[in-house]
């Protein structure tokens, strides 16, 4: 058996899976503090394990240099409670079998790669946008690191300031594409959470957001499959109007199918096949990995 655990930012996911990696059993609870949270992951595994081997993804920014002495940190969060706070060896002392740690949304690619049946591409980008943005790469089935992990969220779009004058929500760098389009920038700026807004305009400039972030992703990386995940992105037609702007983006300069057409852009940039369990089943791939 293997087990995995997506860590996020609002709940926790713990899964069992069997040697194929498919899952059979799951729990999900809210995250409160470090402390509980990783007690209600440990105790989940002592009752239904033993597990021959972890995986865990969690929310960032993580350490993911083995050489660090904070490995396995989640290091400068803005959430409160979680700053600096070591996921893994609470874990590991706990379970004692081989873990493997990664970003939540590499996990999530990973997971989303494995469940492509046929012509897997060779990148794929998860994009999450809920409570925070990021996205995490697959390149040739293995997670993309790097100096750290990418930052998506954090990169800088166009912004109005006549259009939209709220001045962004996030704590480092205000009106990067985390501080006008995610679920906390949202919130502030709307007066209401997501989920209860209604207003067209406030969904049109969404779209216009996500799809100049994707414009930067398409530039730098190049993927070839792009899934659009997380709770914001389930609002009722929010990923149609951001592949109709990214199809206008893209002016016809990029020579792919994929990007030329409408009907390209809908199949490019998709749902999650996997619905909420695209983390969890990439930490899984990843247990599977470092088995002995
Ligand atoms: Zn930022």
């Amino acid at each position: 058996m293997f087990g995995g655990i997506e860590a996020g930012g609002t709940k926790w996911i713990c899964a069992l899976a069997d040697s194929h990696g498919t899952l059979v059993e799951t729990t999900t609870f809210p995250t409160s503090g470090p402390e509980a949270t990783l007690a209600c992951a440990i105790a989940f595994f002592q009752e239904r394990g033993p597990v021959d081997a972890l995986g865990v993804v969690a929310f960032g920014p993580v350490d993911l240099r083995r050489e660090s002495a904070t490995y396995g940190h989640i290091t400068s969060t803005p959430k409160p409670g979680w700053r600096d706070t070591d996921v893994l060896s609470p874990l590991a002392r706990a379970l004692r079998v081989p873990i493997a740690f990664d970003t939540d949304v590499n996990g999530a690619a990973l997971g989303e790669w494995c469940a492509v049946a046929k012509n897997r591409p060779s990148t794929l980008a998860y994009v999450t946008v809920g409570t925070g943005v990021g996205a995490g790469v697959v390149v040739g089935g293995v997670p993309l690191h790097g100096l750290l992990h990418p930052e998506f969220g954090h990169v800088r779009i166009p912004h109005s300031h006549v259009r939209d004058p709220f001045a962004g929500s996030c704590p480092f760098h205000g009106d990067c594409l985390e501080g006008l389009a995610s679920g906390v920038a949202l919130e502030a700026r709307w007066g209401a959470s997501p989920v209860e807004i209604h207003e067209p305009r406030a969904w049109d400039l969404e779209a216009e957001y996500l799809a100049l972030g994707l414009m930067n992703l398409i530039c730098v990386l190049s993927p070839q499959q792009i899934v659009l995940g997380g709770g914001v992105s389930k609002h009722a037609g929010l990923l149609e109007a951001t592949q109709q702007r990214l199809w206008s983006l893209a002016s016809g300069y990029f020579q792919a199918a994929e990007l030329l057409t409408a009907s390209g852009v809908a199949a490019y940039v998709t749902a999650p096949r996997l619905g909420d369990y695209s983390g969890v089943s990439g930490a899984i791939e990843l247990a599977r990995g470092v088995a002995g």
